[in-house]
């Protein structure tokens, strides 16, 4: 049988399996589907899993993201500072508020370069946005250490009881690929003030759509009223919720700001927690798995870039193998893609950086100005991680990638 022939391989469909639908039915029977007692288990769960003492869960991992930029009063006239190679999310939350995104240049493993950073902070800087892109965490020792430093914070400009209390740049972790994900054996969500995780149906752990807030603040912030503050901001500045109105007689309610819609369902809380039993004993160890069989069956060619996904002091989330093929252009990058899916394969390109796109060009960004991201973006493919990928599947694709490369090289 030709590779043709053979039944497509897809990128990254979900874990869908009769547990999940089990849980999922038990909920849409128990007589409570909107955010209840399986979103508030979600929440404990998720903070016991990733050691922090506060977790509050969101629609969406872009909720999240504003939720927390809108906490901490960001707004016209404030920058945040973010990687250009990131998801639209990071950029576009930012946009919403009316603060000004500022694009820095990444590593050679895709993530924030922390000397950017330091060239970009203004006293008009009031967030850091790091992005654990394809699970690899960032350098969250350094940026913490540079937004704590005596220089960095005399250069800060509080506006608001929130930025007073901290006295410094907040860091805001876009942590939607990094759920699990290690540095110095501390877990993604404790490694930085506030941590969002993102619940998509395309990530590690999917609740259809959802994300969840880790809050890691210092000692002089009261994270029971950071809670209340955050569920009354996320339902339309409702001062109680559907859950406390059904006490007998308890109908009285106020609004005390114009609020937003961004909480989670049961119905997805009740997917996250059978996901996150089986997150780290299941499906860490079989991404795992499919990162060290591609790694084994490519390293060999003199063309392939294999991404960092173990190292000393960081473990990833195994979210996307993000495959890079040396001295090639973006146009052959783009032919090997095309050989590659008429194989029956999918992959992916991690991200096209936003500098790039429209609206971020039109609004006066230029990707000359972040060059790796340009450099590692047209060398990137991302090739397929789910958990159920059998071997001969992963086989498969690794002889696609090999074939659609060597034939482009050839052609040269
Ligand atoms: C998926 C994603 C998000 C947003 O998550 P949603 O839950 O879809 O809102 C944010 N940042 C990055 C890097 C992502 O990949």
């Amino acid at each position: 049988m030709s590779d043709k022939e053979q039944s497509l391989i897809p990128f990254s469909p979900p874990r869908m399996d009769q547990k999940i639908i089990d849980a999922v039915n038990d909920t849409l029977r128990s007589g409570w589907i909107t955010t209840g007692p399986k979103t508030k288990k979600l929440e404990k769960e998720i903070a016991k899993y990733v050691a922090v003492p506060k977790v509050y869960c969101v629609s969406s991992g872009s909720a999240g993201l504003e939720l927390m930029l809108r906490w901490y009063g960001v707004g016209e006239g404030d920058e945040v500072i973010l990687p250009a190679y990131t998801y639209a999310a990071t950029a576009n939350v930012i946009v919403h508020t009316g603060a000004k995104p500022v694009f820095v240049d990444i590593n050679d493993d895709f993530n924030i370069d922390i000397e950017e950073i330091r060239s970009h902070i203004t006293s008009k800087t009031k967030v850091i946005m790091p992005v654990d892109i394809g699970g690899f965490p960032a350098d969250y020792e350094q940026i913490n250490a540079l937004v704590q430093s005596p220089e960095m914070r005399a250069v800060f400009e509080a506006n608001n009881t929130h930025q007073k209390n901290l006295g410094r740049i907040l860091i805001l972790s876009d942590a939607a690929h990094s759920l699990g994900a290690e540095y110095k054996t501390k877990k993604a969500g404790s490694l930085t003030d506030i941590t969002v995780f993102s619940f998509h149906a395309v990530k590690n752990l999917t609740t259809a759509e959802g994300g969840a807030v880790c809050l890691n603040l210092p000692s002089s912030f009261d994270l029971d009223e950071i809670y209340t503050e955050l569920n009354i901001k996320s339902l339309h500045g409702q001062t109680k919720d559907a859950l406390a109105k059904t006490q007998i007689g308890n109908w009285r309610y106020d609004i005390v700001e114009a609020g937003y819609k961004f909480n989670m369902t049961d119905i997805s809380a009740s997917m996250g927690l059978v996901e996150l039993e089986r997150y780290e004993n299941d499906m860490l160890v079989k991404r795992k798995y499919i990162f060290d069989r591609y790694k084994n069956g490519l390293e060999k060619y003199p063309w392939a870039q294999i991404p960092s996904y173990e190292t000393e002091t960081k473990k990833s989330s195994f979210h996307v193998f993000m495959l890079r093929i040396r001295m090639i252009s973006e146009v052959d990058r783009d032919t090997i893609i095309k050989n590659i899916f008429s194989k029956n394969v999918s992959v992916n390109v991690h991200f096209f950086p936003l500098p790039m796109t429209t609206y971020y060009r039109n609004a006066g960004y230029s990707i000359a100005d972040t060059p790796m991201a340009f450099s590692e973006y047209a060398r990137e493919i991302s090739l397929p991680v789910f958990y159920d990928l059998t071997d001969t599947q992963i086989d498969r694709v690794i002889n696609a990638v090999v074939e659609a490369v060597e034939s482009v090289l050839k052609s040269k």
